[in-house]
């Protein structure tokens, strides 16, 4: 959600600042500007509502250049997403240029007082709200040198601010700086030799370097060709690790696949076993996962679990409370991040949360944890990017070694994520009363599963004919018991992502309970019907729906062919535990919505309104 990229050293920036924006175009955006400062005391603005393609065509049509420059794409939370209200904004003098990812909450307050004192506004943003004040600030300071006045009134700007920004900021009069600062929305400064770097997210300057320092809360920056300078707005020292990026800018291309999500979907026998690696002992019998920072010890301690989550992750949380309460027994909940500082959960010194995510920025995930912490509740963390705030802030956790996701319906992180629950599973089974040899089947079973996938994606050709088919649905109803449930729940969330039908997810046996008054011949209905101990209940509930004319499109283990009998569109998974089940039941349902929003025209990397981590409340 919202980019933000900076660049300062002695190549033009703009080529460097389109190239990082498009990078992070995956994340969400309704519009796109850059400024560049060429040393001549003037700041040139480019901003258009709308795709980068839009601001490239405009950049292209004038020749600034610059070899300092910010850009910004915004997901409007305050005012339209209108060429005006596109970052970045000056402050009243004109020289002062801020972009800003967030939201400032008392921004009203502030233009009001502004306004009183004679500023105008151009915009209706809370952000252009921020870059007047900053310029109040600057334009008031009697301090000769220019950045640190720059940066000493950037600091006495956000001491007036109530709400999360991630903001980097230029002055016409202080040529070679630029100022970042965060509080609730990630910022990263890249190293290069004789050039600086400043990014929302490291995607954007991967491909120029991957030594980077990702900025902690209340952290403020300067960058200058030759050398950055962290201090902490809350006091104390800041601290400063450059740490090393694990993937390559080719590992966040789409190589021949047409769109990124359906490359991720593909990528997931390696994803899991990626997932997995060095983690599944056979001597053992057992998960190994340093990462908790537990020992066997308190593991045991362990009474009760939590697991947090949004959107997919709390469905990859969902499937992980059913995996959890079967392989060790402890009872787990699933709280919806985004309600979980909301509500006053109740939790015990032997409860333990996870909180799972794969941004490891997700605000309302982050804002669980810290909620988590305040209670003295351990928390840790489930994510893929590495170095997130989330994977900083928790007590430990795991990464989940997805690599890039690019496309904005998670599907690789989905399975990574449950893989991830699995093994905790396996662990907290293991030290309660699962033996060894349980342990080593497990781990067989486990790592078969990527072989499995790579043959449910074998049938690509014909998902898509079954998609192809059911196009044109007004909506559609997903329904599976135990563990599947949760898979339901997730193959509707990516039709309605992807292909804008409407879609839910349910457990099968409420369809009877209220659902049913929707089946219909254009509202098919998904079955996710494995091999398992519900396996004849679930033939019920399809045979209910085939009374009602409902079309059926049915998920199953391979022999159970009875199932076409009842209808056509059967598509087989191979046979496994069902406690790991979702990993493979969920394949179909990705194709299925991939090939369904392909059908139907939809910009399936780019869906319209969503962001791919949602970084503002
Ligand atoms: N609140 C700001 C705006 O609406 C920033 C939004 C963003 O994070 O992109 O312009």
């Amino acid at each position: 959600m919202c980019g933000i990229v900076g660049y300062i050293g002695k190549r033009q920036a703009s080529p460097i600042l389109l190239d990082g924006l498009s990078r992070l175009e995956y994340r969400g955006y309704d519009s796109a500007g850059i400024a560049l400062l060429n040393g001549s005391a003037t700041v040139n603005i480019i901003k258009r509502a709308g795709r980068i393609d839009n601001l490239r065509a405009a950049v292209a049509e004038v020749s600034h250049q610059g070899a300092t420059g910010i850009a910004h794409t915004r997901w409007a939370t305050h005012g339209a997403p209108t060429d005006e209200n596109a970052h970045p904004h000056r402050d009243q003098s004109g020289k002062l240029v801020l972009v800003h990812n967030g939201v400032i909450e008392n921004y009203q307050t502030l233009r009001d007082q502004l306004t009183a004192k004679g500023h105008s506004f151009e915009s209706q943003t809370d952000t252009e709200v921020l870059a007047h004040l900053v310029g109040t600030y600057f334009d008031a300071s009697d301090e000769t040198d220019g950045p640190t006045r720059l940066r000493s009134a950037v600091q006495a700007a956000l001491g007036k601010v109530k709400g999360t920004y991630g903001i980097a900021v230029l002055h016409g009069d202080v040529p070679g700086v630029i100022v970042g600062a965060r509080l609730g929305s990630p910022l990263v400064v890249g190293l290069g030799e004789g050039e600086h770097y400043l990014a929302s997210d490291v995607s954007a300057i991967v491909a120029h370097t991957r030594d980077v320092v990702y900025l902690n809360d209340h952290d403020i920056v300067s960058l200058s060709n030759d050398r950055f300078d962290v201090a902490s707005m809350a006091g104390g020292a800041a601290q400063v690790k450059v740490s090393r990026v694990e993937f390559s800018a080719d590992d966040a291309e789409k190589g021949d696949f047409p769109h990124y999500m359906l490359k991720e979907i593909y990528e997931q026998p390696q994803s899991l076993r990626n997932a997995m690696r060095g983690r599944l002992s056979r001597d053992e019998g057992t998960a190994i996962l340093g990462g908790l920072n537990m020992t066997p010890q308190e593991l045991r301690g362990i009474d009760r679990i939590i697991l947090s989550g949004c959107g997919t992750a709390f469905h990859a949380a969902m499937v992980g409370e059913y995996v959890i309460e079967t392989l060790a027994r402890i009872p787990t909940e699933v709280e919806i991040a985004s309600e979980f500082r909301y509500r006053n959960v109740p939790a015990d010194k032997n409860t333990l949360q996870f909180v799972l995510s794969q941004s490891g920025e997700t605000i309302d995930t982050l804002a669980a944890l810290r909620e988590a912490r305040r209670k003295g509740i351990r928390c840790l963390g489930i994510v893929n990017s590495v170095g997130s705030t989330i994977a900083r802030e928790s007590d430990g956790g795991c990464y989940i070694h997805a690599g890039p996701e690019i496309g904005v319906a998670a599907t690789k992180t989905f399975t990574s994520t449950v893989t991830m629950v699995t093994l905790l599973g396996m662990l907290f089974g293991r030290i309660h009363h699962l033996s060894s040899a349980d342990g080593l089947e497990m781990i067989d079973e486990l790592e078969a599963i990527p072989d499995k996938i790579t043959s449910i994606l074998k049938q690509a050709d014909k998902i898509k004919a079954i998609a192809e088919k059911h196009a044109n649905a007004e909506g559609m109803l997903f329904m599976g018991r135990q563990a599947n449930y949760p898979v339901a729940m997730e193959g509707a969330l990516k039709m309605k992502e992807i292909s804008y039908i409407y879609a839910s997810g349910h457990p099968s046996a409420e369809l009877k309970h209220g659902i049913i008054a929707l089946v219909k011949p254009d509202m098919p209905s998904v079955f996710i019907a494995p091999d398992d101990a519900v396996f004849d209940k679930n033939v019920s509930n399809i045979e209910e729906v085939l009374a009602r004319k409902g079309p059926v499109i049915a998920v199953t283990t391979e022999g159970r062919t009875e199932l076409e009998r009842l209808t056509k569109d059967v598509i087989y998974v191979p046979d496994c535990p069902s406690y790991l089940s979702p990993l493979l039941t969920v394949i179909p349902l990705q194709l299925f919505s991939y090939y369904t929003a392909v059908a139907r025209g939809c910009d399936v990397d780019k869906p319209r309104n969503l962001a791919k981590s949602v970084t503002v409340e």
